[in-house]
């Protein structure tokens, strides 16, 4: 026979819970409350790196730019993926490590070698002259850092890209390769010639300024497609142009608006 030993009257009294509290039970129920506690914390928007927050106010003023100069180059704001490029594309991995801080003002840095990494404003709005698609192929004549080429990268399908001065295309080439740009192409020499075993090019983008448009450029441009190139001399501004080559072959060709590059060397 059993013997139940009853203690008290068997009601509750204040130092007791209803219900199974055994010690597994209390670690349960905090590990619920934990994983609740980290699904909302994972919830909430994460405080903008320095990086994402600079990037939102570049994109501010070139917007703003934009629709200053808008009768002159008839762009009015940025398309959508272009504006998302230029949020994701870290340009401060583009410039020397004691200008980082400045990467997302909107004037052109220097990058080494006399040369300069441009303006985000005239990156910004060569990229949407071009009018770039997924299945494009394009050519950028002068590397430089290879951040413009890191911007049409994720626009096109492929970017051919070629720098005069080989310490910069080799770092350019080690930048882009690190950073997963893997349908870019660094190639070392005179872009005047452009790049005939890849012709002909959707669209081609030259970042320096040449005293005229270039024939061979003209030629590996294909049908329909578009150049956008600074021409003039070499001490004054130039005059940012887009030559288009319409179905026909027949070549078109509009003056935008002022601009200062450097010189697009070379012995040509
Ligand atoms: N697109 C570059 C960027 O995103 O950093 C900026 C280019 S910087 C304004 C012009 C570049 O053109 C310089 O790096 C210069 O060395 C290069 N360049 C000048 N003449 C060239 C030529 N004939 N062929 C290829 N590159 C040239």
């Amino acid at each position: 026979m059993t013997r139940v030993r009853q203690i008290g009257d068997g009601s509750l009294t204040s130092g007791e819970i209803a219900g199974t509290l055994d010690s597994s039970g209390f670690f349960k129920g905090a590990a619920v409350y934990a994983m609740a506690l980290l699904v909302w914390l994972a919830a909430l928007p994460w405080p903008a790196s320095w990086e994402e927050q600079a990037r939102e106010r570049m994109v501010t003023e070139i917007e703003a730019e934009f629709r200053a100069t808008s009768s002159a180059t008839g762009k009015i704001t940025l398309s959508p993926k272009v504006k998302q490029t230029l949020l994701e594309v870290p340009r401060h991995l583009f410039v020397p490590a004691s200008l980082q801080s400045a990467a997302y003002e909107n004037r052109p840095l220097p990058i080494g070698h006399g040369q300069t990494i441009s303006q985000p404003y005239i990156v910004a709005l060569m990229t949407e002259l071009l009018d770039p698609k997924p299945e494009h192929i394009v050519l950028e004549v002068g590397t430089g850092s290879g951040y413009q080429a890191a911007v049409l990268s994720r626009l096109v399908k492929r970017v051919y890209t070629i720098e005069i001065i080989k310490p910069l295309a080799e770092q350019a080439r080690r930048r882009l390769m690190a950073q997963g740009y893997t349908n870019v192409e660094v190639h070392v020499g005179d872009g005047y010639y452009g790049l005939p075993e890849q012709a002909p090019f959707d669209g081609i983008v030259v970042t320096a300024a040449a005293s005229h448009i270039p024939p061979p450029l003209v030629q590996q441009l294909k049908a329909g497609g578009k150049m956008v190139i600074p021409v003039g001399g070499q001490f004054l501004t130039q005059s940012l142009l887009v030559v288009e080559k319409s179905p026909q072959g027949e070549i078109l060709t509009r003056q935008l608006l002022p601009v200062s590059f450097v010189p697009l060397t070379g012995g040509h």
